[in-house]
């Protein structure tokens, strides 16, 4: 088989057969492309690059970090470490602050625990007060890049989810008929609120797959948290997703290109957001969830 660009040996095939320069050219491409489209970056933006550490994350740091000069906006990155120690890859932070340093990216580093006021383990504190592992965890991981990023003067945040992360999104909101959720898929989600900085996504349109290959061309070194990957990839909606990859291995950008363009008008009256009474960030209720954990929390020490 030969590059379909350029017809010298092929060196990887996801959607197409590449080589190695023609499939980091294509891919590089269709991120720019998405850029300019959605208007995700503009002259004099401040975005701040939440990176976890696994290939998803790295591979939108490293291209973001390309394109500072083309699209004209400033970068930072930030590491929300979740104090699960279970969870917690001790190589994390030094790989992360090692790729900023390569990169000339000034590197943050936030704890939940910090953020909590509280020492101990999270899972162990989780537990003791009832909530539930993963959710409370993204929870609170949202909470805290949103404030961090607005204490810190950022106009938007940057994530690594791609077409895989966003399809799975999709489904389950879907089956579940949570609406709310699915009219935030785009690649660009405006603030909501004066305390809400705007997302941006710029793999919308980038297979998981597609971006192992990237870090891996790149010599990208990853250490994310495989507890975490394990359990998002590990669930009944990704193995009935790699059985219609089989058949049709564009299903997920052919979803994720049919959400860019659909407006979901929800029915039912939108979240209102106002501000915690408590801590004064965004939520919809009188104290957010993350003033109650923090009570219940700080109960255990009484
Ligand atoms: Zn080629
Ligand atoms: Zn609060």
């Amino acid at each position: 088989m030969r590059c379909l660009a350029c017809k010298k040996a092929v060196e990887i095939k996801i959607l197409y057969p590449f080589c190695r320069e023609c499939f980091l050219k294509h891919y590089e491409e269709r991120v720019q492309r998405l850029i300019r489209r959605f208007k995700l970056l503009v002259k004099g933006d401040r975005l701040l690059m939440a990176v976890s550490g696994g290939k998803d994350s790295l591979s939108c740091a490293n291209l973001l970090s390309r394109l500072r000069e083309i699209f004209n906006f400033q970068m930072e990155v930030v590491h929300i470490d979740v104090g699960i120690s279970e969870c917690t890859n001790f190589r994390t932070e030094s790989v992360v602050r090692k790729f900023c340093e390569e990169r000339d990216l000034k590197f943050h580093f936030v704890r939940l625990q910090d953020l909590l006021g509280v020492n101990g383990d999270l899972k162990t504190l989780f537990k003791k007060v009832r909530r539930p592992l993963c959710s409370t965890c993204g929870m609170l991981k949202r909470y805290a890049l949103n404030k961090f990023a607005r204490e810190k003067k950022f106009n938007k945040i940057a994530t690594g989810h791609c077409a895989d992360d966003i399809t799975r999104f999709f489904f389950k909101n879907w089956f579940s008929q949570n609406f709310d959720w699915i009219a935030k898929f785009k690649p660009l989600t405006p603030s909501s609120h004066p305390k809400v900085v705007a997302r941006i996504r710029p793999l919308f349109e980038c297979l998981e797959a597609e971006n192992l290959a990237y870090a891996k061309f790149n010599n990208i070194v990853i250490a994310g948290c495989s507890r975490c990957s394990y359990f998002l990839r590990k669930d009944k909606w990704n193995d009935l997703l790699q059985l219609v990859d089989e058949r049709r291995p564009d299903f997920k950008l052919n979803i994720v290109r049919g959400l860019e363009k659909i407006e979901i008008k929800i029915k039912k009256s939108p979240r209102v957001l106002k501000e915690c009474s408590s801590c004064g960030e965004p939520t919809d209720q009188e104290i957010c969830a993350v003033c109650r954990i923090k009570a219940r929390l700080q109960g255990l020490n009484s």
